[in-house]
């Protein structure tokens, strides 16, 4: 079984190797990122609470987001396996993680870390022209990302979970470095 946390910028890659993973292995890719961005562009009551936070590169509060989390893991699909890609994103995040890990009776194998040098971020985000990309957001969420999230690399290392790749690759080479750094449980090839 496969269960993994993909930690890392803006920018860096989580996304795409999130979903080649999940996509390898068979298990959802869950990111909260996307599941917001469904909720605005359906205009649910979630949806428009959520955008003027997407919208500045801020997080969306914590109590937003950790009910969707819950059920989200809860359903049938993520019983065998799942991808979390953008959850956690701050050490509260990751607290409430843990507890709703134990009570579901899971556990996260590992934690993957890409890291990529900012400059090279800035540039990625600024082609990949999503609505929360211009200059002005991306400053602000790489703000947030150093200030809330990257505390989690140390969380992790410090329960011996954290692995780190160089994101600065082609995408398939991040991919062999993941498999190579992961035992990933997928039997099919
Ligand atoms: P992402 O697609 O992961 O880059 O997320 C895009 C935006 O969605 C972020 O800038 C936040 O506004 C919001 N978001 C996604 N995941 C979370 C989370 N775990 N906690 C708070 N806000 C989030």
């Amino acid at each position: 079984m496969t269960r993994l946390i993909f930690l890392g910028a803006p920018g860096a890659g989580k996304g795409t190797q999130a979903q080649k993973v999940a996509e390898l292995c068979h298990i959802p890719h869950i990111s909260t990122g996307e599941i917001l961005r469904n909720e605005v562009a359906q205009g649910t009551d979630l949806g428009i609470q959520a955008k003027s936070y997407q919208e500045k590169g801020e997080l969306v509060p914590d109590q937003l987001i950790l009910d969707m989390v819950l059920h989200r893991l809860s359903e049938a699909d993520a019983q065998s396996g799942w991808i979390l890609d953008g959850f956690p994103r701050n050490v509260a995040q990751a607290k409430f993680l843990d507890e709703l890990l134990e009570k579901l009776q899971q556990h996260c194998d590992r934690v993957i870390n890409l890291e990529v040098p900012d400059q090279i971020i800035v540039d990625r985000l600024l082609k990949r022209g999503r609505k929360d990309d211009t200059e002005e957001v991306i400053r602000r969420r790489l703000e947030v990302y150093r200030s809330q999230t990257a505390p989690l690399i140390d969380y992790y290392n410090e329960r011996h979970l954290l692995v780190s790749i160089q994101g600065n690759q082609s995408m398939e080479e991040v991919t062999a470095s993941l498999k190579k750094a992961v035992d990933l449980d997928c039997s099919t090839p």
